[in-house]
């Protein structure tokens, strides 16, 4: 669909011009529109700022009809409508806030200008539709051409729905857009239950094109939001679903994880002197992982800075009006930092974001993606750091194991933030664009690009996974257990855990116990193990807690023996620079 001699083309490239100063397309975006008007199903997955709005407001535009786009906050609706307002093109939104003046007129503007007599729209394939020259001439007297809806609107309003039957049945439903659809996949973050509903749209509107955009979506969650959505999987057959993506590179964002100091006071410190060295007069994001958390590091940060910069917390408890505030201070600068959960997020379009940090990992390494890519909106050069310790761990896999995929999610998080190699870009195209057959090149300016030629530790952990397992193995014999802090304490010899430690030593005459040089070393051995699948983690749930032992793991028998280690499959573990 790249091409540029479909019906439409000559008209596509003047309203780009016209409306939006626009005279190259982006990546696929041209691919994307001609699909979308020739009424196919289309699935695009573009970064962040890739310029995802395009690919339908300008469809919208030609022909008759109008385009319904579902998307899932207000304040996105509010910032696309008056954009599309100022670019002078007709667009309504139907939300909560609509006055019942304002929504009766867009209600019969959707009807159409004259009393339009029901036309029969072919079959989802018929030839391409002919482009109307006449209604060129209505796009500069603001013909209603965008309507935009809360997915509230869909699954609960029963008169819009009967509404949009109407207009259907006029032919003038020309495409439906559903945004942000992630929301569909109760797989990925951000999951919300009235998009589960959307599916009734195919069902009540069978000839309308879907087109569904998002900025993250790994295979199964595309699949998961296409059955959602009763479209057709992806393939080039007649009722399938056609795939844009575009490699997730991008170019102004500067990867790093860093090793967060063990002490809240320090960690403090170091965020203040990296912003006011890094950062001094740009506005950012540190993410928590808890709402007490963004309390903490908001004062935290703002004493340890000695007032120099102004913070503030923000999640889903804090009042609406004060959440408005925090995001009006933040866009005009009187407050530099945004101490946030992840519910700050969907809403944020503020394109000069320098640098967004994590305090520690997120939940997912999707989430992870789409939290620090709210950085750089405007192409120019941004940070991304993550803060890591390895204790982290598993605190968040006892955070997420009940979410479905919840502990592959985590993993994934945790092998990122591990990674002492590998370029984060390539992680995240190998992450993310499993089927493309292109890969990216190192980018050169992560961290691990930047210090590629520095030695790394390493290690090859073999008997202490041997004497893990074979541990582990005795202790689910005693039925006994062990949580990561209390295995740590056994290996290591101090402790409750003495008598265990010994009996590791005694057995197998292996020099593991205290052999490393602080209790970091030992945590990421075992956070390795678990990973790589030598240890399990095994959850056990009482009502007030959830707790994580660890087991062995599904590739630990070639551990379970006492032969020489040299027999022993190599296990290498990278502790850093
Ligand atoms: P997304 O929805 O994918 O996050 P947007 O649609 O908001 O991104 O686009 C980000 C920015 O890029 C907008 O300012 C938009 O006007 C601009 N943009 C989109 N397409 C192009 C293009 N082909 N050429 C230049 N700028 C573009
Ligand atoms: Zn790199």
């Amino acid at each position: 669909y790249g091409r540029e001699d479909f019906g439409w083309s000559l008209e596509l490239k003047q309203l780009a011009a016209k409306h939006w100063n626009i005279t190259q397309w982006r990546d696929k975006q041209l691919d994307v529109m001609n699909a979308s008007l020739d009424n196919r199903d289309t699935f695009v997955l573009m970064p962040t700022g890739g310029g995802k709005s395009l690919c339908y407001q300008l469809p919208a535009l030609i022909g008759t009809g109008i385009t319904l786009v579902i998307s899932p906050l207000l304040s996105l609706i509010r910032d696309q409508a008056f954009h599309l307002e100022e670019a002078g093109i007709g667009v309504g939104m139907l939300t909560s806030n609509t006055t019942p003046e304002e929504t009766k007129r867009i209600m019969d503007d959707m009807l159409g200008p004259v009393a339009p007599k029901a036309s029969k729209k072919g079959s989802k394939n018929a030839a391409l539709p002919k482009t109307n020259t006449q209604d060129t001439l209505n796009h500069s007297s603001r013909v209603l051409k965008l309507v935009y809806v809360t997915p509230e609107k869909i699954s609960k309003s029963k008169r819009f729905m009967n509404h949009l039957e109407k207009v259907y049945a006029n032919g003038r439903l020309a495409r439906i857009v559903v945004d942000e659809c992630h929301c569909c996949s109760n797989l990925g973050h951000d999951f919300r239950p009235d998009y589960k509903k959307l599916g009734i749209l195919r069902v009540l509107f069978p000839n309308s094109p879907i087109m569904a955009l998002t900025a993250t979506a790994p295979p199964n969650v595309i699949e998961s939001v296409l059955s959602t959505l009763n479209m057709g999987p992806i393939g080039r057959s007649n009722n399938g679903t056609l795939l844009f993506d575009t490699p997730l590179f991008r170019p102004n964002l500067a990867y790093k994880v860093m090793t967060r100091p063990s002490a809240n006071q320090e960690t403090f410190q170091f965020l203040a002197n990296y912003i006011r060295t890094h950062h001094r007069e740009n506005s950012g994001i540190l993410y928590c992982l808890s709402k007490k958390d963004t309390h903490v590091f908001a004062t935290g940060i703002a004493e340890a800075s000695g007032g120099h910069i102004a913070t503030s917390a923000y999640h889903a408890d804090i009042e609406d009006d004060k959440k408005e505030l925090i995001h009006e201070y933040w866009r005009n600068g009187r407050i530099q930092v945004v101490c946030a959960t992840i519910a700050f997020g969907l809403g944020i379009n503020h394109p000069n974001v320098r640098f967004v940090i994590h305090a520690c990992m997120s939940k997912s390494l999707e989430g992870y993606y789409q939290e620090s890519g709210r950085a750089g909106r405007d192409g120019l050069p941004a940070d991304c750091l993550l803060l890591y310790r390895d204790q982290d761990a598993s605190r968040l896999s006892t955070l997420c194991v009940t979410e479905p995929e919840g502990l592959t999610n985590v993993y994934s998080m945790i092998r990122y933030a591990q990674d002492v190699r590998s370029c984060r870009h390539q992680l995240f195209d190998v992450h993310f664009s499993k089927h493309l057959s292109t890969r990216l090149p190192p980018c050169g300016f992560c961290d691990n690009c930047v210090l590629a030629g520095q030695d790394i530790e390493t290690d090859d952990v073999r008997t202490d996974v041997r004497a893990l397992c074979l541990l582990l193995d005795r202790l689910k014999d005693a039925k006994d257990r062990v949580t990561l802090n209390k295995l740590v304490e056994a290996w290591r010899g101090i402790g409750a855990s003495r008598s265990i430690a010994r009996l590791v030593r005694d057995e197998y005459h292996t020099e593991v116990a205290s052999k490393r040089a602080n209790k970091d070393d030992y945590e990421r051995i075992i956070n390795h193990l678990i990973v790589g699948g030598y240890l399990r983690e095994d959850f056990h749930f009482t009502a007030y807690s959830t707790l994580a032992y660890i087991v062995n793991g599904p590739r630990s028998s070639p551990f379970m023996t006492k032969q020489s280690p040299k027999s022993l499959p190599s296990v290498k573990v990278e502790f850093g620079r």
